[in-house]
């Protein structure tokens, strides 16, 4: 399909960049989209992505608009709560760009229904805030042998990552068991209004970028935000041999329910400890038998910085490498800045078998305002 005299108007600035061009152009408006979740990742992604002309824009969601999602899920206004998702969001995003086509899914995504859904697509977009239905899409997309961008966020911070058949890692080898990926999603605590608007950008950027040819997608590459920072980190991940989806002896061939995650036994077995109650165990501690492990999982720089007396640096990414120097008599206790890597760690740390693994809720900026002012935690 060729584009037409309004469309070579409205798409004047891309048509202006060479590297993209009247091609680039031409393969966003022959291009099927899939948006998974329209809240707040779903909302930024497809509008940009409809006012880039991506020629068929679906939208996988079943949940009505409701008055707390308007402070984050831009698609949204104050007299859509309500009414369905799916239908407002077709509405507005037609607004903003009649010449595409939008679809409405109004479903949830289940094995049964996933590929169906899918199929139609050439990328997919992953902004569901439901750990089941992310590694359900993962790996219908790995199945499929279809694109994904995944993006997650959870308080002040956010992580993205591209998965591109063949080239690189799927979200099932950076989190190969559901625990451990459980954090960001059913965690119940708030989120930054507009945190979800910079992940969400950043997928919309990776789709035009995959669709077109053009630039360097995060593939193998977890690219990971802390808005209070205002701090990109870029973490390498490997494909790994032993995934269950794209490794080598794949056990996952069909796409499968996993259940809410959230209420798994796992996630109970973690004891939250406040910074008050850090605090007392330390100082009963100090005068007694040496039963805990202070384990800080941020980056050697942040550890370096400043760090609790008697903690060990071991950086989340190789916690799963190094579980065997934690001694089994002593209970860890994992910190970091938030409280988001220690609960991964401690997810990490059950599934390797330890029991009862603790962390500092809301990390060491708690510890910084409710225990000791003067530690002035580190950047992150
Ligand atoms: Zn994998």
């Amino acid at each position: 399909m060729t584009l037409t005299a309004s469309e070579l108007s409205r798409y004047h600035r891309h048509l202006a960049l060479p590297e993209l061009g009247r091609a680039g152009q031409e393969r966003l408006k022959n291009a099927r989209v899939v948006v998974v979740g329209a809240g707040g990742l779903g909302s930024p992604a497809a509008l940009y992505l409809a006012a880039a002309g991506v020629g068929t824009l679906g939208l996988v969601d079943c949940d009505r608009v409701e008055l707390s999602n308007l402070q984050r899920q831009v698609l949204f206004d104050t007299a859509a709560v309500g009414r369905l998702k799916t239908e407002v969001a077709r509405e507005r995003l037609l607004a903003l760009n009649p010449e595409i086509t939008v679809i409405a899914h109004t479903l949830t995504l289940r094995a049964e229904n996933v590929l169906e859904v899918l199929r139609d697509y050439d990328l997919v977009l992953d902004g569901t805030d439901r750990l089941a239905t992310r590694y359900l899409v993962n790996d219908a997309c790995v199945l499929l042998g279809k694109p994904l961008v995944s993006a997650a966020i959870h308080r002040f911070e956010g992580h993205a990552m591209t998965y591109v058949p063949g080239r690189g890692p799927c979200y099932r080898c950076l989190f190969p068991a559901a625990e451990e990926g459980l954090v960001a999603s059913c965690s119940e605590a708030g989120v930054l209004g507009v945190l979800p608007g910079v992940l969400g950008a950043i997928q919309a950027t990776e789709a035009v970028k995959i669709v077109t040819g053009i630039g360097e997608p995060i593939v193998g590459r977890l690219v990971t935000y802390d808005a209070l920072e205002l701090r990109f980190v870029e973490l390498p991940v490997a494909r790994r041999a032993d995934c269950a989806v794209c490794g080598e002896h794949r056990t996952i061939t069909a796409p499968q329910d996993t259940g809410e995650v959230c209420d798994s036994a796992a996630l109970s077995r973690v004891r939250r400890l406040t910074a008050i109650a850090l605090r007392d165990l330390l100082t009963s501690e100090a005068s007694g038998s040496s039963g805990l492990a202070l384990i800080d999982v941020r980056e050697p720089h942040e550890f370096d910085t400043r760090h609790l007396q008697g903690a060990r640096n071991i950086p989340l990414a190789d916690l799963e490498r190094r579980l065997g120097e934690l001694e089994a008599a002593r209970m860890p206790i994992f910190l970091c800045r938030s409280g988001r890597r220690s609960l991964t760690a401690c997810a990490i740390a059950l599934r390797a078998g330890i029991e009862a693994p603790a962390h500092l809720e809301g990390g060491l900026l708690a510890w910084t305002a409710e225990v000791d002012p003067a530690f002035e935690v580190a950047p992150g």
